[in-house]
């Protein structure tokens, strides 16, 4: 493993920083000091965890400006949507904050009746003990606090491996945790590539909690099956948006979609990846939709007017410019971009592909980038069969004017969200799950709060008299 970490600007392809990256040996001592420290963070009132989490939320408000900026510098992310994400993870922090004292309360269990228990019987939840937390680095301050918030105030200790694309905010939130009160043993972060990650799945652990790509979801799979631990998986998607010929303004349907399929450069896991229209709106579909795409402006993300910002990680730009070549080469029409923008950093032009099929890349595989297939379709059957043609189960988005027809439409995808005139959206109250190669478990709503406890089933006689 190497012991130094170069820090990335993404819009100027130029290293901003070297870092110390932990060797195996130090991954170890850490895991080793987790493990000791994590029964008295255990023992820790629940409100007195509330409460440093409560300050760590304070803190993210305090210092959005300079944090967004560290986001921006390594990522690429355009200022303002970096800045989003670091305040609005106050909302997952209040839910988590709300929820956590009655989720993790003992609990008598249902009454069968008509006959009463024979004797006391109770559940009791304790936090799983030490767990990983691998992170992503497109949105790390949602991905990485949907796991170590829940985990924290559960009482778990955290060992937090932040991805190298997204180290210098990995290091900056357990900065602010350990600020707020939260003991640097409790909240460690593992610093370093894929290599500390994997050194960091050898450690004796009670949890592997992972977000990132199918690819390497396998590996943690596999590290958490020889350990046979608990392993919960946030992956990749590829995630299908179905456009009825009932919706009634198919303009303002294509902006939102447009948003969808582009916000945060395409790099989210649940960004619209690939588009079906009626062929009664279809024209007027993509009209609107190319006009928006020309519309986004591109440049420099730390400018406030910027919409799209470079690719984080430049190997991707193969990779979109593989799938682009190879959607042309089997007679996909081209409408704008499909190419490396010839200046510094990492940029894509926005790409607009039609007539794409399923034969074509763009079509199954995770696109990850500013670059999207739209294809035609005759009625809801055909948009059906397409939609369910993939390995991946994140979301799935129909627009219509008619909710039985969306709903009906959107049952018979096998999702873990399930979007009715809305894509691209989170929201801490509910689940968000993927299935098949989408992922294992939940985060985020009550089930993200009880998957870092594990439960004990009391069975209670008093002695007889
Ligand atoms: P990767 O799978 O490349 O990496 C994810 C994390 O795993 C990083 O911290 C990475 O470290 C680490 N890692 C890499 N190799 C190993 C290994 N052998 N053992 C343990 N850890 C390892 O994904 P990306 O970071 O590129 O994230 C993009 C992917 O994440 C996309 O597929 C996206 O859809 C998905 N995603 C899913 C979300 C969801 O909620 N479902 C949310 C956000 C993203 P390093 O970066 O240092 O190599």
């Amino acid at each position: 493993m190497s012991e130094v970490l170069t820090v990335y600007n993404p819009a100027t392809a130029a290293p901003i920083q070297t870092v110390p990256a932990d060797t195996l040996a130090e991954v170890a001592q850490k895991a080793e000091a987790a493990a000791k420290a994590q029964p008295e963070w255990a023992a820790t009132p629940l409100e007195q965890r509330i409460a440093a989490v409560h300050s760590f939320r304070h803190l993210l408000q305090e210092e959005a400006a300079s944090l967004a900026a560290i986001l921006t510098q390594e990522t690429g992310k355009p200022i303002t949507q970096a800045t989003a994400e670091v305040t609005t993870t106050a909302s997952r922090i209040d839910f988590f904050t709300r929820h956590v004292v009655a989720v993790s309360a003992p609990a008598a269990p249902p009454i069968s009746a008509p006959e009463p228990p024979a004797l006391e019987e109770l559940i009791t939840y304790d936090p799983l003990g030490v767990v990983a937390n691998i992170s992503a680095w497109n949105y790390p301050y949602f991905v990485g606090s949907n796991v170590f918030v829940p985990a924290l105030l559960t009482g778990n200790a955290v060992l937090y491996k932040p991805s190298e694309f997204a180290t210098l905010t990995g290091l900056k939130i357990a900065e602010l945790l350990h600020r707020s009160g939260v003991p640097e043993a409790v909240f460690a972060p593992v610093i370093g590539a894929g290599a500390a990650g994997a050194a960091l799945l050898d450690q004796p652990l009670d949890g592997m909690f992972f977000t990132g790509s199918y690819a390497t979801g396998l590996k943690v799979a596999a590290a958490a099956a020889r350990q046979l631990t608990k392993v919960q998986l946030e992956l990749g998607g590829k995630d299908p948006a179905y456009i009825c010929e009932d919706v009634p303004d198919v303009a303002a349907v294509a902006a939102a979609v447009a948003d969808g399929a582009f916000y945060n450069n395409g790099q989210s896991c649940c960004a619209v990846e690939r588009i079906y229209v009626h062929e009664r709106v279809y024209e007027a579909f993509l009209a609107a939709f190319l006009a928006t795409v020309q519309g986004f402006v591109g440049g420099d993300p730390a400018d406030p007017a910027t919409y799209l910002g470079p690719i984080s990680r430049q190997p991707q730009l193969a990779e979109l410019t593989r799938q682009v070549k190879d959607a042309i080469a089997y007679g996909a029409t081209l409408h704008c971009g499909g190419h490396v923008l010839e200046q510094a950093g990492w940029y894509f032009a926005p790409t607009v592909l039609t007539e794409v099929t399923h034969d074509m890349a763009v079509m199954r595989d995770e696109t990850f980038g500013p670059v999207i297939g739209i294809q035609r379709v005759a009625d809801d059957a055909e948009a059906l069969a397409l939609m369910t043609d993939t390995e991946y189960g994140l979301t799935a988005a129909v627009y219509s004017g008619d909710r039985t027809r969306a709903i009906q439409i959107l049952s018979q995808v096998n999702s873990g969200t399930a979007y009715w005139n809305c894509c691209d959206r989170v929201n801490p109250r509910l689940p968000w799950t993927g299935r098949r190669h989408s992922g294992l478990g939940s985060t985020l709503s009550l089930e993200g709060i009880r998957t870092f406890l594990k439960p004990r089933a009391w069975h209670l006689k008093p002695p007889a008299a």
